[in-house]
């Protein structure tokens, strides 16, 4: 066994692995970029070290200097995580030349599924079933057009060398395919630096099952049964369980002995997951094998009860699989949430941000909680925007949907858009509760999940007045004590130096509605008069954030972040945003709010929409901006005319740069 492990990761991936060296008593060496400093995964491992600026390219890309801190710190081996280096086969390679381990396959495997047709090519030779689909090396648009037309419509462009969803193109006639095709030429060089496509059937609703497996060096290959990963938006996963619903013992046999055979056609060594499409009928397909440890590992561990990091390392090190095939057993059912700092509403694209409030549910038997961050870290423009991974187990599927729900309830986060509402009706849907799946799930039933956001409810904007109220007279409390007339009547909140009956008005501002509240003080409690009609509120607040209310007799715990101007009401598993309202600099918040147009991320200006003194209309798209290899596209606040452009196309932006300004009409 090693003494110590280099993990060449950050953020959940990178904790999840010290974890687990803690447990064997391995050190473990951390590697950081300049955002990281100060990072959970730099705190939990023995050492860090520093690899250089921010973006991937000068940190967690640079093989070379990884391989040299490994040697310097006296690593024996290298554990990738997922994404970065974990799938090249280059640096697998460079690790062994210098006589490091890489826990993962040897390079010549993953150099086998890298290209996703040279992987079909070899699977076909194996016995595994493909989607029919054409993966040849001749790539000019006579061929692909062609092959399109053999294989049928609709057909799906892949990228050959792609991962992530990216650059994928769904093409439904003939006419479209030119244009398709390009684009997906385009995007898959721009993101993969190699621009060959494969063209497949592109199979209508559909399931993603896939099987982990795990090979040692002595030719031992097991599967650890399956995943259902059908839940996706932009063909990418969201919501992962284990085992999938409706899945025979025999199928389940079938894909675990094809998955299999698979890992064995490529000398396979370490964790691997065979990726399947399902189709309605139960015929299955290979689409690729991902040759490193998953996202979603996780559920595959509650339901089997083992810690697959340890079976990577054991394997690398040389020892046999812990457990042969028939020892190997499923237990309950396991859920994984991922929870994304993204806007759902904007097309689920990520939404960086500083975690100013952050609170996990409780973890224990039925909760499991895989992170990076703790409140106050950002998420960066430069990596993934994931901030947890939310895990629960039960002894069947709706026991587990159930402690989904609950825990995702205790889940809040202030600081940046989350999916974290959109998770919960998720896990309420009618048709999720039942287990009808397939990859179109979330297209399907996009306005039952996404519904228009509600206004904030009588009960909710009580919330907020009383934490506003509350907190008011906290701070004059404090104020009065450090003063050296605590009776002063200045001190007093009861709220009569404000006016003769004693009440006070504060002014919510509900994403477009301002609202009015009135709050009359009475001895031991305040009347609100809420839209709805008067209510008797009362509460006491504790560590600044959490309040037990009584409304009308009613009692009710809440939590209310706030920050500047901006309060989160958490309530009932849902949350709500409030603007605070302060006459006095209302005027100017109006003006920035409606009147310049602000870069959310650093990036580069790709397209300009308008020109100056076009007339827009509120919600118009304006400009395209590229940050953390995504396009964003920025919307007009307000009906106007354009002002003032601040960038040209191909220009780089600053986070908060004002891209365009609109004079209101
Ligand atoms: P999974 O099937 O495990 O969810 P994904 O393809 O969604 O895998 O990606 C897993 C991780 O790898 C994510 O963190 C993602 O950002 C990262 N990743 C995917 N493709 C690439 C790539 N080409 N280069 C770097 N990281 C990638
Ligand atoms: P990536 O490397 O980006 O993960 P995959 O080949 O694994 O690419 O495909 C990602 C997702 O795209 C799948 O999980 C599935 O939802 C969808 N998909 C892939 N191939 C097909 C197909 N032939 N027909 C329909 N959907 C597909
Ligand atoms: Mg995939």
């Amino acid at each position: 066994m090693f003494e110590k492990i280099l993990i060449a990761n950050r953020g959940e991936i990178a904790c999840r692995v010290a974890q687990t060296c803690r447990r064997l008593s391995i050190h473990t060496v951390a590697v950081y970029s300049e955002a990281d400093s100060g990072a959970l995964h730099t705190a939990l491992c023995n050492e860090a070290w520093r690899l250089g600026p921010a973006p991937a390219r000068e940190s967690y890309l640079r093989g070379e200097r990884i391989l040299e801190i490994a040697r310097t710190s006296g690593a024996e081996a290298i554990h990738p995580g997922y994404g970065f280096l974990a799938e090249n086969a280059g640096f697998a390679q460079a690790c062994a030349d210098a006589g490091l381990v890489f826990i993962g396959p040897p390079a010549a495997a993953i150099a086998a599924m890298g290209s996703k047709s040279a992987a079909k090519r070899l699977m076909s030779e194996a016995g595994v079933p493909l989607v029919p689909g054409y993966h040849g090396e001749t790539q000019d648009l006579g061929t692909l057009a062609q092959a399109a037309h053999e294989i049928g419509y609709p057909v799906l462009i892949k990228p050959t060398a792609g991962g992530g969803g990216k650059g994928m193109h769904r093409v439904d006639e003939a006419a479209a395919f030119a244009d398709a095709l390009a684009a997906a030429k385009r995007a898959a060089a721009a993101s993969f630096g190699d621009d060959r496509v494969l063209i497949e059937k592109y199979l209508l609703e559909p399931r993603h099952i896939e099987i982990q497996v795990f090979a040692d060096r002595h030719g031992g290959v097991v599967h650890l049964f399956e995943r259902d990963c059908s839940v996706q938006r932009r063909y990418q996963k969201v919501l992962e369980e284990a085992p999938a619903p409706g899945v025979s013992e025999s199928l389940r046999r079938e894909m675990g002995q094809a998955a299999v055979r698979a890992a064995q056609a490529i000398g396979y060594v370490g964790a691997g997951t065979v990726e399947f499409i399902v189709e309605p009928g139960g015929a299955f397909y290979f689409m690729e094998m991902n040759t490193r440890l998953q996202v979603e590992h996780p559920v595959t561990e509650l339901v089997t009860g083992l810690d697959l990091v340890e079976w990577q390392v054991r394997i690398a090190a040389g020892e046999h699989l812990p457990l042969s095939q028939a020892e190997l057993a499923l237990r309950g059912h396991a859920f994984e949430a991922r929870i994304y700092a993204e806007d759902p509403r904007n097309e689920f694209l990520p939404a960086p941000g500083r975690l100013d409030h952050l609170r996990m549910p409780p973890t224990g038997a039925h909760v499991r909680i895989d992170t990076g961050v703790r409140a106050g870290d950002a998420i960066s423009v430069h990596y993934d925007p994931l901030i947890a991974k939310l895990i629960v187990w039960d002894m069947d599927r709706a026991g587990a949907l159930r402690h989904l729900r609950h825990a995702l309830a205790q889940f809040q986060v202030t600081g940046t858009n989350t999916n974290l509402e959109f998770l919960q009706r998720l896990a309420s849907h009618a048709a999720l509760v039942a287990g009808e799946l397939d990859t179109s799930f979330i297209e399907r039933f996009r306005n039952d999940l996404l519904p228009p956001l509600r206004r904030a409810s009588d009960r909710v904007l009580a919330l907020a007045c009383l934490a506003v109220l509350l907190r008011d007279d906290e701070t004059a409390r404090r104020q009065a004590a450090a003063s050296g007339d605590p009776y002063s009547p200045w001190h007093r909140t009861d709220g009569w130096v404000l006016n003769d009956d004693n009440h006070h008005t504060l002014h919510f501002h509900d994403d477009r509605a301002d609202i009015a509240i009135t709050a009359h003080y009475r001895p031991k409690h305040y009347l609100l008069d809420l839209p709805g009609g008067t209510v008797c509120a009362r509460g006491t607040l504790e560590r600044d954030t959490d309040i037990h209310a009584e409304l009308d007799g009613m009692q009710v715990t809440a939590t209310v972040a706030q920050r500047g101007t901006e309060l989160t009401v958490f309530w009932e598993g849902f949350s709500h945003r409030l603007l605070l309202h302060d006459p006095l600099t209302a005027g100017m918040e109006d003006e920035i709010r409606e009147g310049s147009l602000k870069a959310p991320m650093p990036g580069t200006v790709v397209r300009l929409l308008v020109t100056p003194g076009d007339e827009v209309t509120e919600g118009q798209p304006l400009l395209v901006l590229e940050a953390m290899k995504m396009e964003y596209t920025i919307k007009a606040t307000t009906d106007g005319i354009i002002e003032l452009i601040g960038f040209k196309e191909g220009e780089q932006v600053q986070e908060g740069a004002e891209l365009l300004a609109i004079a209101s009409t």
